[in-house]
């Protein structure tokens, strides 16, 4: 094992001299590479999983790590943390973490216990997360205490937050002051947040899109550049843990609320917009319709009602900031209009859209929702995976007009067109000509 960093300021440890010697790989990670394994190879026994079972002992743990002696137990494919698998990688590489590592889960445990419903024993409801995921820590105490290394693959927590929108809201008197749930003039909102990273059940995702597992399978080998091999040689491992990043729910007013039939419901599902949501790029609507979004939710649970913002781990449409400014580029130099907007997409990503909406809904199974009273989403994609997943949405609540900035009419625009849901006006094709964004002036492009 190489010493651990001393400083926070230090280079993590080897890359000075490219690879190390095979002695220092074979001392921290064994001689034999272990590319892949076969069911019933010997020493290969995992540890039962029954997806969707209600007992947690007859459902058993998520097992997928491949450290010491849990390799053998594994049941699952991949790794904890989402994307974030890599980092935890290097830091391994780099002699700053210790490989046979156990998490101590001492206090971590859930600040609300929120109530098992009927979906979390159904296969066809949650097939993109764990619904035990967040009580790893005692429903699988005896495996931890065994040395497995068992990891929670949601969190729950609470904290106070504060958003520029709704402090101005509460100046204005648009939301009261409560004490509870808006504590203060200041703008603090008391919020409980859910944190959940992906679990996929793999034939129940399959099903979801309507493919063979077999297929479903392949392509996830083939198209992460072969990363998984145990996608096509372990067929018997049902589960896997992709390398996606995942959600947080954002919940106003008490949590036991969400999944009572009696109780109106206020839902905001968002797709991260890294440059909106943050940095306030005026091109889409995505940060003023999730301001909105926790406007609306925090006046339902200041009305006796419940409500939640998801937000999703989607950037740029789940095709990410690359894509994303290159069609941006595409959009300034091409004359930004409406009625090309989603082709600009099509010509450099292939699809206008990569988000698909099917896996969407399990977190709101997860958390019992029966119905959404008011759906803070003009989004056709997501209305159709939510209801066709059997939860009733009674009304869609578009973003308020003097919440669109004018640089975002050719997205919205375009949306509303595509199918997008609205009260107001749908444009013709030769209104759409006519939607034109903010051009570059001559300082905002270079020379070719
Ligand atoms: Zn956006």
């Amino acid at each position: 094992m190489a010493p651990a960093a001393t400083s926070p300021n230090a280079t993590p440890a080897p890359v000075q001299k490219g690879t190390p010697a095979p002695s220092t790989l074979s001392k921290r990670f064994g001689s034999r590479v272990i590319l892949t394994t076969y069911p019933k190879q010997s020493g290969v026994e995992p540890y039962p999983l029954n997806w969707a079972a209600e007992d947690p002992d007859e459902r058993g743990p998520v097992i997928v790590s491949r450290y010491g002696k849990t390799m053998k137990y594994r049941n699952a494919i991949g790794a904890h943390g989402g994307s974030y698998m890599i980092y935890n990688a290097l830091a391994v590489a780099g002699g700053n973490l210790d490989m046979d590592f156990r998490p101590s889960f001492h206090n971590t445990e859930p600040v609300f216990d929120f109530p098992r419903q009927p979906a979390w024993f159904d296969k066809t409801k949650i097939v993109a997360m764990d619904p035990f995921g967040h009580e790893v820590q005692t429903l699988y105490k005896k495996h931890l205490d065994d040395g497995l290394d068992i990891r929670p693959s949601i969190a729950i927590t609470r904290a106070t937050m504060r958003v520029a929108e709704i402090s101005e809201a509460i100046k204005n008197d648009v939301l009261p002051v409560d004490g509870n749930i808006v504590l203060n003039r200041d703008g603090d909102v008391r919020v409980t947040k859910v944190a959940v990273e992906p679990v996929w059940y793999l034939p129940g995702v399959a099903e979801r899109f309507g493919l063979d597992e077999g297929t479903l399978r392949r392509a996830l080998f083939e198209h992460t550049g072969g990363s998984w091999p145990e996608l096509i040689t372990r067929p018997d491992l049902k589960v896997f843990l992709p390398p996606i990043g995942g959600l947080t729910v954002y919940i106003f007013g008490p949590p036991e609320k969400i999944s009572d039939p009696n109780v109106r419901l206020a839902c905001r599902v968002h797709d991260e917009c890294n440059g909106s949501d943050v940095f306030q790029s005026d091109i889409c609507t995505c940060r003023p319709y999730l301001a909105f979004g926790i406007q609306e939710a925090i006046r339902e649970a200041q009305n006796g009602g419940s409500g939640i913002c998801i937000y999703f781990r989607k950037e740029g449409r789940a095709l990410g900031e690359v894509v994303k400014y290159l069609v941006y580029n595409s959009r300034k130099r091409g004359g930004d209009t409406a009625d090309k907007y989603f082709q600009r997409t099509e010509n450099i990503a292939g699809v206008r859209d990569m988000r698909f909406q099917e896996l969407m809904p399990d977190i709101l199974q997860w958390l019992g929702v029966k119905k959404i009273d008011r759906m803070l989403s003009m989004s056709n994609m997501k209305h159709d995976a939510i209801v066709k997943q059997g939860i009733p949405i009674y009304e869609r609540v578009p973003i308020p007009d003097d919440m669109i900035p004018e640089d975002s009419r050719v997205e919205i625009d375009a949306k509303i067109h595509s199918g997008y849901f609205t009260t107001g006006k749908q444009l013709s094709e030769a209104e759409l000509q006519q939607t034109r964004g903010r051009g570059w002036e001559k300082w905002e492009d270079v020379a070719h």
